[in-house]
């Protein structure tokens, strides 16, 4: 059973992107529960169908839309088509993102290239397409989801902690320009997710990742809630954070004291 009420959301109309798999799936999932129509959008259209399909089995009045975050003009086209069908949009989740491991040595110019274009320019450019076309007239929510790479550096993962650093930083950057038009702007960093592509790329999210202090790993419903939390009424102060939702891996130094 969920911690939140089953209407939480009831009336809005939310945006996912890369929400036919992975944490973005169970974020639109949690969202289309709580009452909000919900459109995922990201570049396989058979992924997006069957998800979809799965969401209408549940109830949840959902649409999607085939897009690459990286294109200007098809995010716009994303926006237009929800307008179109629902008339508003309240809550835009950037979840889309590209990841392998790599290191420097041998990661191309392109490999860092197409990691920040998906991660950070995507971001912005679904940001701005929204908050143009809807949200700046009528409020609402953005949630980023980034990684929890501030303040270390993690190996193989340059392209990914630089661009996810770079989204931590629009999130604040929008956060106090979208503010004065009743937009709150926030961020999660999520630590392992077990079941994700994202970990399973990085042959990660077993055992090792349960070692963090709550001892589990992650599940996609863990950061599902955090953005329910982050668009209720009980975040209606809270803007331009980043929240990390790791089981206490990101704060664990006790190696030092071993
Ligand atoms: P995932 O299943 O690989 O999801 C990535 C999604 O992004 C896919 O649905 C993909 O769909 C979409 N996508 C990729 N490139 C795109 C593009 N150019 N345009 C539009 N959509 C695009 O990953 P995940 O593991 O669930 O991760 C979800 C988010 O959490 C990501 O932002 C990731 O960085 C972050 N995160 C995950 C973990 C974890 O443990 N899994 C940890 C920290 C942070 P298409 O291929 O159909 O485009």
């Amino acid at each position: 059973m969920g911690v939140f009420r089953s209407d939480l959301c009831a009336g809005r109309v939310a945006l996912v992107t890369g929400g036919g798999t992975g944490i973005g799936r169970g974020i639109a999932r949690a969202l289309g529960l709580h009452g909000a129509k919900v459109c995922i959008a990201s570049r396989r259209a058979e992924v997006l169908e069957a998800a979809v399909r799965d969401f209408e089995a549940d109830g949840i009045d959902a649409m999607w839309v085939p897009c690459d975050v990286r294109d200007g003009a098809q995010v716009e086209a994303v926006i237009d088509a929800i307008l179109e069908r629902w008339e508003r949009l309240d809550i835009v989740v950037n979840n889309a993102a590209g990841n392998f491991p790599a290191p420097i040595s041998g990661l191309s110019y392109n490999g860092f290239k197409a990691v920040v274009d998906i991660d950070l320019r995507g971001t912005y450019n679904v940001t701005k397409a929204a908050f143009d076309k809807a949200l700046a007239t009528s409020g609402g929510h953005v949630v980023n989801i980034s990684a929890p790479f501030d303040h270390m550096g993690v190996a193989y993962q340059a392209h990914c902690a630089a661009a996810k650093m770079g989204v931590d930083s629009l999130t604040r950057t929008c956060a106090v320009e979208f503010g004065p038009h009743g937009v709150r702007v926030n961020g999660i960093a999520p630590g392992a997710i077990g079941g994700t592509e994202g970990m399973a790329r990085l042959g990660s999210g077993d055992e090792r990742d349960a070692r963090c202090p709550l001892g589990y790993v992650g599940t996609p419903d863990d950061i599902a809630n955090a953005v329910l939390f982050l668009c209720s009424e009980a975040a209606a102060y809270v803007t331009g954070q980043v929240l990390c939702v790791d089981g206490g891996s990101a704060v664990d130094m006790s190696q030092l004291a071993r």
